[in-house]
């Protein structure tokens, strides 16, 4: 094990209370974080430094759209419903499973101690490529619960639920 690990300047944490977990995750998965990190104790203070560096390294905009489309891309996995298209364009973002995956324990374990602000947890799940469900039409047609007590139903267009944002379904 090495003895020392390099760690970026001085941890700010106003940055990263502005960031949600998949954010934080993306940043973490673009900084210098060692492949094989343990975390130092509770508050690891030194994540806040890499976050900062993968903030920094891609910019604010960035971490955001990728973020987006990790929410995106494992909603669609919980449910089976990745193509291959969609698969291929997330392996690109993030070719290590293994880093991605110590990234977002990572990133989980940082909401504790540095709570995300209101605002940092309205991230769209943004699926990147046409949708599985409706095919990139971004509506459904469907029978539609308009009162549940009196089993009243109506057929229609409504929003798809898998690729936009408002379709609830978290
Ligand atoms: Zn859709």
């Amino acid at each position: 094990m090495p003895a020392t690990i390099a760690v970026p300047h001085a941890p700010a944490t106003e940055l990263v209370d502005e960031l949600s977990g998949m954010e934080r995750a993306v940043a973490l998965y673009a900084s210098d974080m060692p492949g094989r990190y343990r975390l130092q104790g509770p508050e690891d203070r030194n994540l806040i430094g890499w976050i900062a560096q993968g903030v920094a390294r891609l910019g604010r905009e960035e971490i955001r759209r990728r973020a987006s489309y990790l929410c995106g891309h494992r909603k669609l996995w919980l449910r089976d419903m990745t193509t291959p298209e969609i698969d291929r364009r997330h392996k690109e973002r993030f070719p290590s499973a293994r880093r991605l995956s110590l990234a977002e324990s990572m990133a989980s374990t940082s909401l504790l101690w540095v709570r995300p602000v209101p605002a940092a947890r309205d991230l769209p799940a943004v699926i990147d490529g046409p949708c599985p469900k409706c095919d990139g039409a971004g509506k459904l047609w469907a029978n539609w619960v308009i009162d549940d007590a009196s089993g009243w139903f109506e057929e229609g267009y409504g929003p798809c639920w898998v690729c936009q944002p408002e379709g609830g379904a978290a």
